[in-house]
C-alpha cells in the first residue's frame, strides 16, 4: 500500500489509475480509525476499483476552543487497518501542504449549514466543506464514501457536490456500533470507564424517539421532549441539542406527516467530551394500534 504525502504525487498517482480505466474510490478520514471507518473502506472497495484513504486532522474545522490539538492520532496503527482492509492508498498531508502560507480561500455553503452543529460550532462546516473540496482536488475519485454518523456534514457534501458541479458520486454509509448501541468516534477514547458506560444513553434517546413516531406521534415538540427526558435520566450527560428534523432539509415543521423522513439529531457533553449521534425514521403511513 502507498503512503501518500504530497498534492501533486496523489495527483500523478490518480492520474496513473485513470490512464488504466480504475474507478477510484475515496474515504476522507481524520485518522484514529475504527471499524466504522473500516466499514467505509469496504463500501468504497466495492464500488470501485482503487481506494484512497485520506488521513488529515483539519486544523480549519475546529473552533479555538476545540480539542485539535489533543486529537487522538495512530498513524501506523492505521496504515495497518487500511492495509487489511484493502485500500490502495493512504493520502497522508501535512497541515503545510494542505495550507501553505497565504491560502485564502473560503468555501461557504448556505442554509443547511446554520442550524444544529453548525450553529453550536461556528466556522466547522466551512472547514469540512474546505478541506472536503481541496482532497476531492487532490485524489480526484469518482466516488467518495461518509458514515451517516455525521448527518449533517452528509447534507452540506452532497450540496456542495452539486452546487460545485464536482461530478463524484456521494455514497452514505451507516453507523457502526458499539455492543450496547454507542455510536463508534475517535473520541469515544476521551471517555472515562464511568462515563463510557451511560454513554449508552444516546442510542436509547433515539431508540425511544423511534418508538414514539413508529406507534403513532408525529408533534416536533413531543418527539423532541422524549429525547431530553431519556437524556436527562443521566445526570452527567448535558444535552447541547436533541432536535428533530425533515432529514432532506432539516427543516422543522410543527407536525410531521406520515410518509415523512424524519432525522433525530443528538449533541451531548458527557464530561468535557462531546459526542453527536442521529436515527432516520419514517413516518408510518397509517396509525399503529
Ligand atoms: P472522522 O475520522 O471522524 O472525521 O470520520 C471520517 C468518516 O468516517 C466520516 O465520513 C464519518 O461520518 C465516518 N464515521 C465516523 N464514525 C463512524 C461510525 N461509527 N460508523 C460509520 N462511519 C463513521
Amino acid at each position: 500500500m502507498k503512503v501518500i504525502r504530497t498534492i501533486k504525487e496523489m495527483q500523478l498517482f490518480s492520474q496513473g489509475m485513470k490512464l488504466q480505466n480504475k474507478k477510484i474510490g475515496c474515504v476522507p478520514t481524520m485518522g484514529f480509525l475504527h471499524r466504522g471507518h473500516e466499514s467505509l473502506i469496504t463500501r468504497a472497495k466495492d464500488l470501485s476499483d482503487c481506494v484512497v484513504v485520506s488521513i488529515f486532522v483539519n486544523p480549519t474545522q475546529f473552533g479555538p476552543n476545540e480539542d485539535f490539538d489533543r486529537y487522538p492520532r495512530a498513524f501506523e496503527n492505521d496504515c495497518k487497518l487500511i492495509e487489511s482492509a484493502g485500500a490502495d492508498a493512504v493520502f497522508a498531508p501535512d497541515v503545510l501542504e494542505m495550507y501553505p502560507v497565504g491560502f485564502l480561500t473560503e468555501v461557504k455553503i448556505g442554509k443547511v449549514t446554520e442550524k444544529f452543529e453548525g450553529e453550536r460550532r461556528p466556522g466547522h462546516f466551512e472547514g469540512v466543506a474546505l478541506v472536503v473540496a481541496k482532497l476531492f482536488n487532490a485524489i480526484k475519485p469518482d466516488i467518495a464514501v461518509f458514515g451517516q454518523k455525521d448527518y449533517q456534514q452528509t447534507l452540506v457534501i452532497k450540496k456542495m457536490i452539486r452546487d460545485l458541479n464536482f461530478g463524484i458520486d456521494i455514497v452514505i454509509a451507516p453507523t457502526m456500533r458499539e455492543s450496547d448501541g454507542l455510536a463508534m468516534s475517535s473520541r469515544n477514547t476521551y471517555l472515562s470507564p464511568a462515563i463510557r458506560e451511560k454513554a449508552t444513553i444516546l442510542f436509547q434517546a433515539l431508540e425511544e424517539a423511534i418508538k414514539a413516531i413508529e406507534s403513532g406521534t408525529k408533534e416536533r415538540k413531543i418527539i423532541n421532549a422524549i429525547m431530553h427526558k431519556t437524556l436527562r435520566s443521566e445526570l452527567e450527560i448535558k444535552i447541547d441539542y436533541a432536535v428533530s428534523a425533515l432529514s432532506n432539509n432539516l427543516e422543522e415543521p410543527d407536525v410531521f406527516l406520515a410518509g415523512d423522513h424524519i432525522v433525530l439529531l443528538l449533541a451531548c457533553f458527557l464530561g468535557k467530551t462531546r459526542l453527536i449521534d442521529n436515527a432516520v425514521v419514517t413516518v408510518p403511513l397509517t396509525k399503529q394500534m
